[in-house]
């Protein structure tokens, strides 16, 4: 059989330095556990833009529909905010997600212990904290039609319109059934049944899914409910599904109760593919950070992590992804710190590949 194939889309600002240190982690895969991936890479964003006029060229399209897996830094920047809508590096991202049909957007809130007293809430909330959200990427309330800004008696009225299909809900509820019996076998459903039809469809959508799962506990929750227990008791919680609008509000309530944007990971994930493997991009949930990009300053631990996914999700590595995780605990349990990791205590921070050097050496200690 051959090797499993990696894209990877490095982008812009930090996503090149940080995904520099992906590659260092993909290569100790390949060399100490016989783990070897076909790794391609291309141009997604301004990088893209500045070499081909677009932010995602055909090609790096039809790239990334061949392999197994994309893995994505960060898109954007300020040279490139004046662009026309059309060609602004956000709108490659977007290509590929919709292309590739990525209608389960999984973001987990993990806190590592070393990290607790980072939260704005107290350690014993958060310490411990292993939570997925899954939320629905490709359809409601961002794309429902009708949309737009009309004329109506005499005033502008700004219309958006919550649609949900109710395979759109069974496919994603799928999605997230099957990870909770990856997991604590808990799934919470969060809509707004209460007061959307969308929100009533969608729990009766879920209920007919659970009938496949009876192993998996489920619970209903009002999203709006959701968003206190979430800071209220996070430990609550194993997996949450929800829609596009309330999993984008709801996985960065749930990623700040992590402490730095610098550890959080992100997978994308779309329907089999012939060889069985989902479709998948993975990627950290920051952005291309202007401010600090060139300057060895940005914490790789969120992309990285982002690669544990894609060996969980797409190469059913569960126990080379613990060990990846775990190298990365200890990293940080033995005090390495990235500059935005770093609190009053003072000390040195690691550079970006400091960081990424000693993730690999806590790599091989595990050996
Ligand atoms: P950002 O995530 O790039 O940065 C926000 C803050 O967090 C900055 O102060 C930054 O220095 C810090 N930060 C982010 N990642 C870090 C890391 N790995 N290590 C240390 N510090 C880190 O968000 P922004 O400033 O709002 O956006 C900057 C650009 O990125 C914009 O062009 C925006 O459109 C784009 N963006 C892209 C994505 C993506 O590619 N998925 C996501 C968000 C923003």
């Amino acid at each position: 059989m051959s090797n499993p194939s990696l894209l990877i889309l490095a982008g812009d600002g930090i996503g090149p330095e940080v995904m520099a240190e992906v590659k260092k982690i993909i290569d100790w895969f390949g060399d100490r556990r016989g783990l070897v991936f076909e790794v391609e890479e291309d141009l997604v964003g301004g990088a893209a833009y500045d070499a081909h006029g677009v932010p995602l060229a055909d090609e790096t399209m039809a790239r990334a529909q061949a392999v197994d897996a994309v893995l994505l830094g960060a898109v954007g920047g300020p040279a490139y905010d004046g662009l026309d809508f059309s060609v602004k590096p956000e709108r490659g991202l977007l290509r590929l997600r919709k292309e590739m049909d990525l209608f389960a957007n999984l973001r987990p809130a993990q806190c590592f212990d070393a990290l607790a007293d980072f939260s704005s809430l107290r350690r014993e909330v958060v310490a411990g904290l292993d939570i997925m959200i899954v939320r629905e990427l490709t359809s409601g309330v961002y794309f429902g039609e009708p949309r737009g800004i009309f004329e109506e008696g005499g005033e502008r009225v700004g219309l958006n319109t919550q649609r949900y299909t109710e395979s759109e809900v069974a496919r994603v509820a799928r999605a997230a059934f099957e990870l909770a019996m990856k997991r604590d076998r808990r799934l919470c459903s969060m809509e707004k049944a209460n007061v959307m039809e969308s929100g009533i469809l969608w729990r009766e959508v879920v209920e007919e899914v659970a009938a496949d799962y009876p192993e998996v506990a489920l619970s209903h929750m009002y999203a709006d409910n959701g968003g206190m227990q979430l800071v209220r008791n996070p430990k609550q919680f194993d997996v949450i599904v929800t829609d596009n609008l309330f999993g984008d509000l709801l996985s960065d309530v749930a990623a700040m109760l992590t402490g730095s944007l610098g550890m959080l990971p992100s997978a994308s994930l779309g329907a089999p593919m012939e060889n069985g493997r989902p479709r998948a991009l993975y990627e950290p949930v920051h952005g291309s950070a202007p401010d600090i990009a060139g300057q060895g300053k940005a914490n790789p631990c969120a992309c990285i992590l982002s690669f544990a996914m894609a060996l969980r999700y797409s190469f059913d590595q569960g126990e080379e992804a613990r060990r990846l995780e775990r190298a990365v605990e200890q990293v940080l349990a033995d005090g390495v710190r990235t500059p935005d990791l770093m609190q009053a205590e003072g000390g040195r921070p690691a550079s970006t590949a400091e960081m990424g050097d000693a993730i690999v050496a806590a790599l091989e200690a595990s050996r």
